[in-house]
């Protein structure tokens, strides 16, 4: 690993002038993902500002704060664990909780923050094999995946540059959600959409969100969803714990006279980003919470999917799961 020069910005605008200030610097949350990228020579920054301290005050929930609508705002510096056990995210969001707690271990998610587990980068081996091809890592390289062993890697909306999978467990749940990532850089703050925060590969695979260079993530806001109270995150995994997703799923149902009335569905594991399945809601949307439908929905979702030979099987894994997740959440509390 290289040197780098460490700050601490205590304010964020004390964080954004950090970053003007210094090419090729990086911000520091819990260090979980970057160090090790820097251990591997992926990303080799010359300076490190950490970001840890942008809580209003050094209590574990600090920085999560119920909105006036009923949402709430999460800090990006709060810690992964910290969200996770949180009383009203336990109690209105269960699948956000449900989804961080499925992710990595006890001490990783103590040091992880909000912010960090938006940016962490993908588990794919090519990526981290610098003997291998990787357009990700060195754009224009090509891609030794696509013809590899692929078996974690993309089913939905990948491209001939890049079939690798966005890892994050606690993404997918935000993306079901609907959640909005708060953003400030040197020109001044903006919120961007959860579903709109993380990008498909196309030719540019190397760049992977659409938060500006100069740009710090400050909050995620989740947005008041009565119906989240019954909703449930359920990891597909080669073990039981301490393995990502191969493939996830993130949803939230409200019946009402056995129609479904409303319906939020997002997989992880299969994209580039974490995946909302608009098709599937929209074929819900209204009809009645029974099985054949959500046989239907998981079919309209993945009639576009494709396999790259060692994951195929990811397509069925991901209806069936789909299925399940779903009859579980009919079954459990979505009736009125
Ligand atoms: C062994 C292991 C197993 C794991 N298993 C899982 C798993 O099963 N599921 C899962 O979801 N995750 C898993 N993880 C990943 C883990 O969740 C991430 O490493 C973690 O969330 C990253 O958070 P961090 O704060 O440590 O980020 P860091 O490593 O500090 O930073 C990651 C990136 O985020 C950027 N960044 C940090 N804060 C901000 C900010 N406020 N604004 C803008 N950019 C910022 C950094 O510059 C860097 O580019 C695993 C990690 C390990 C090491």
């Amino acid at each position: 690993m290289k040197n780098f020069a460490y700050s601490r910005a205590e304010t964020v605008e004390g964080a954004v002038n950090l970053l003007s200030q210094q090419a090729n610097s990086k911000f520091l949350g819990g260090g979980t993902n970057l160090v090790d990228l820097m251990r591997e020579n992926i990303e080799q920054p010359d300076a490190l500002i950490d970001v840890t301290r942008l809580l209003p005050a050094r209590k574990p929930d600090a920085g999560i704060t119920e909105l006036p609508d009923g949402g709430l705002s999460i800090g990006a510096a709060v810690r992964n664990s910290a969200v996770a056990n949180h009383g009203l995210v336990r109690e209105r969001y269960p699948l956000l909780s449900q989804a961080i707690l499925f992710g990595a271990s006890g001490q990783i998610r103590n040091m992880a923050t909000t912010g960090g587990n938006l940016m962490q980068r993908t588990r794919c081996y090519y990526f981290y094999d610098d003997a291998a091809r990787c357009n990700k890592r060195k754009p224009g390289a090509g891609c030794d995946a696509i013809d590899g062993f692929n078996r974690m890697h993309a089913i939905l909306g990948a491209s001939d540059s890049c079939i690798a999978t966005h890892p994050s467990d606690m993404c997918v749940a935000l993306a079901a959600l609907d959640a909005t990532v708060h953003v400030r850089g040197s020109g001044g703050e903006r919120s961007i959409p959860m579903n709109d925060f993380h990008r498909l590969p196309g030719d540019t695979p190397h760049v992977e969100t659409n938060l500006r260079a100069d740009e710090l993530i400050t909050a995620i806001q989740l947005p008041p969803l009565p119906f989240a109270r019954n909703s449930r995150y359920r990891k597909v995994r080669d073990r039981a714990s301490y393995a990502f997703a191969l493939v996830s799923v993130a949803a939230a149902m409200e019946v009402e006279n056995g129609a479904i009335r409303n319906i939020r569905v997002a997989l992880g594991g299969v994209a580039h980003k974490p995946w909302r399945a608009y098709q599937a809601e929209k074929a819900m949307v209204g009809k009645k919470s029974t099985r054949e439908t959500f046989l239907l929905a998981a079919d309209a979702e993945l009639r576009n999917a494709r396999g790259y030979g060692y994951n195929n099987f990811k397509i069925e894994l991901a209806k069936r799961t789909m299925v399940s997740v779903l009859s579980e959440l009919a079954e459990a509390g979505g009736v009125r």
